[in-house]
C-alpha cells in the first residue's frame, strides 16, 4: 500500500531508521566520559536527536579516575585563573543541589605550619576571595581552627597548631557519568557503550561515521569529546586539521588504610608548591592524591609509578603524626588529564580551563572538539558547546539543565 493510503495510525508509528542518510541524527557524540555524556544529555533535552559512542564502558577513562572534588580550585587563584575559579564556584552550588544522592559538602582543613611557601595571611586572603568569588552560595565559609581543640588536629604532627577550614564538594564521579547518560537516554538519546568511532568523513553536508560494530551512522554534527584521545580522533579518525594541541598530564592517587576517623579532608601544601588532598574514602580508607606528570600518548599504561607513590607517601608524611608506609596502600589509581596545551612549562601549571574548538568554520556539518575541563564544570561546558553549535540547529530548545536534578536527585539533602 502506498504510504499516503496507509491508515493514519500506521503512518505515525512507522519506524524511522534514525542515523540513516534519510534521517540523520542531529548530533553524533564521540566519548562517554563526563563531557560527552553531559553534552548528550543537554542536547537531547533541547530536542536534538543524539547518538553517543563510547569505545569502552561509560566513564571508563579519566572521568572515573578523578580526585572526585566539586571545587573551584583554591590553588588556581595563584595562577590568576579567576574566570575558571568563579565559574567552578558558581557551579559547585548548582551541582550539589542537582544530585544530593551522589555529591555533598566537604570541609577541608588547611594546616598552617613552619617552613611553608605561602604565608598564613596570604592563604587567609585567598580563602576570603574564594568564599566570595562565586557569589553568595549556600556553603559555610572559612573558619580558623586551633588544632588542639579540633578533632582534625589529633591526626597531625604537633608542629601544626593552627589551620583554616573551608568548604568544597565531593562527588561520586563514575555515577555522575552514568546518571548523565541515563538522563540523555530518558530524553531520547541513543547511548552505545563498547562502540568505537573508527572513522568519519563529511559527505554531502552530513557526517558519515563508521563504528567498530561496522555500523554506518549519518549525523548533521559531530562532537569530539574523546578526552585523552581528542587529538587521536581529530587527526587519525576524522583527518581534520586543528591548530589546537592537547597536553596529557597523568595524576595518580593512593588509597591507604584509614589515617583519620572524622569526616573532614585535608589540603596539604608541599614544598614544591603543589597541593595534595587526603580525603575520607569508602568508610575504612583514606584517598591521597594527586600527582602531575606529563604522560606519553593516550594509549600508554595509566598506572601509579613507584616515584609517584613515594611522592604521595612523603607528601602525607610531612603532616600526619603516624607514618604511612607502602604496606598501608590497598589500591592505586591514575587518570590522564586531556589539557589544552597553553605552553605552560610545568604540568601542574598547565590550564585546567576548557577550550571548545569548532573546526572548518563555515562548513555545513560542524565538528566541535572539547579540550580540557573539570568534572566540576562539565554542565557549563555542555551549555557552552551548545551555544557554539546553536547556529547549526536553529530549532534547538533553550538551556534547561541548571536547576534540573539528575535522576534520583529530586530531594533536598
Ligand atoms: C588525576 C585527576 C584528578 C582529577 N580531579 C578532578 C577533581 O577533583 N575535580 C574536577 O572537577 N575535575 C578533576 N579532574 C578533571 C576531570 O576528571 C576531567 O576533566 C574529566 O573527567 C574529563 O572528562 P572527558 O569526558 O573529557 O574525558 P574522559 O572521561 O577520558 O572520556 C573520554 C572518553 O572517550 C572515549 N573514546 C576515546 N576515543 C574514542 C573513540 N574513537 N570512539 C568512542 N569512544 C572513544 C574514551 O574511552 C573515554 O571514555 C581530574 C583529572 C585527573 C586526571
Amino acid at each position: 500500500m502506498p504510504a499516503d493510503l496507509a491508515p493514519r495510525e500506521a503512518q505515525e508509528t512507522a519506524p524511522v531508521d534514525l542515523g540513516s542518510v534519510a534521517h540523520p541524527y542531529d548530533l553524533l557524540v564521540v566519548g562517554g566520559g563526563i563531557n560527552g555524556c553531559g553534552i548528550a544529555r543537554d542536547a537531547a533535552g533541547r530536542g536534538l536527536s543524539v547518538k553517543l559512542l563510547e569505545m569502552e564502558d561509560l566513564g571508563a577513562a579519566t572521568s572515573s579516575a578523578s580526585t572526585k572534588l566539586i571545587h573551584g580550585g583554591l590553588r588556581y587563584l595563584e595562577h590568576f585563573k579567576f574566570r575558571l575559579v568563579r565559574e567552578a564556584l558558581q557551579e559547585r552550588d548548582v551541582l550539589l543541589k542537582a544530585m544530593p544522592h551522589i555529591a555533598w559538602l566537604m570541609r577541608f582543613v588547611l594546616p598552617i605550619g613552619p617552613g611553608q611557601r605561602r604565608a598564613g595571611w596570604l592563604l587567609r586572603l585567598g580563602l576570603f576571595v574564594y568564599d566570595r568569588l562565586g557569589g553568595r552560595g549556600s556553603l559555610p565559609g572559612t573558619e580558623t581552627l586551633m588544632l588542639a581543640a579540633d578533632p582534625s588536629g589529633a591526626a597531625l604532627k604537633p608542629e601544626f597548631v593552627k589551620a583554616y577550614e573551608y568548604s568544597d564538594g565531593w562527588v561520586d564521579d563514575a555515577r555522575l557519568v552514568i546518571l548523565n547518560a541515563r538522563d540523555a537516554a530518558a530524553n531520547g538519546a541513543d547511548v552505545a557503550p563498547r562502540t568505537r568511532l573508527e572513522r568519519a568523513t563529511r559527505v554531502d553536508g552530513l557526517w558519515r561515521a563508521e563504528t567498530s560494530g561496522e555500523q554506518i551512522i549519518f549525523a548533521r554534527g559531530l562532537v569530539n569529546a574523546a578526552g585523552p584521545w581528542v587529538a587521536d580522533v581529530l587527526n587519525a579518525r576524522l583527518g581534520a586539521n586543528s591548530a589546537a594541541s592537547v597536553r596529557l598530564v597523568r595524576g595518580s592517587h593512593i588509597v591507604v588504610r584509614q589515617v583519620f576517623a572524622h569526616e573532614k579532608s585535608y589540603f596539604l601544601q608541599q614544598p614544591d608548591g603543589r597541593i595534595i588532598f587526603a580525603i575520607p574514602y569508602e568508610g575504612a580508607f583514606t584517598l591521597i592524591g594527586t600527582t602531575d606528570s606529563d604522560h606519553e600518548g593516550p594509549n600508554g599504561a595509566v598506572i601509579c609509578t613507584p616515584a609517584e607513590r613515594d611522592y604521595l607517601l612523603d607528601a602525607a608524611n610531612r603532616y600526619f603524626a603516624t607514618a604511612i608506609t607502602a604496606e598501608d596502600i590497598v589500591w592505586t589509581y591514575s587518570g590522564v588529564r586531556p589539557l589544552y596545551d597553553d605552553g605552560a612549562s610545568s604540568a601542574s601549571s598547565a590550564t585546567r580551563d576548557y577550550v571548545l574548538e569548532v573546526s572548518d568554520a563555515g562548513v555545513a556539518a560542524p565538528l566541535l572538539s572539547v579540550f580540557g575541563g573539570k568534572i566540576t564544570t562539565y554542565r557549563r561546558l555542555a551549555e557552552a558547546a551548545l551555544v557554539k553549535l546553536g547556529p547549526f540547529f536553529e530549532d534547538m530548545g533553550p538551556p534547561w539543565t541548571a536547576g534540573t536534578p539528575l535522576p534520583g536527585g529530586n530531594f533536598a539533602a
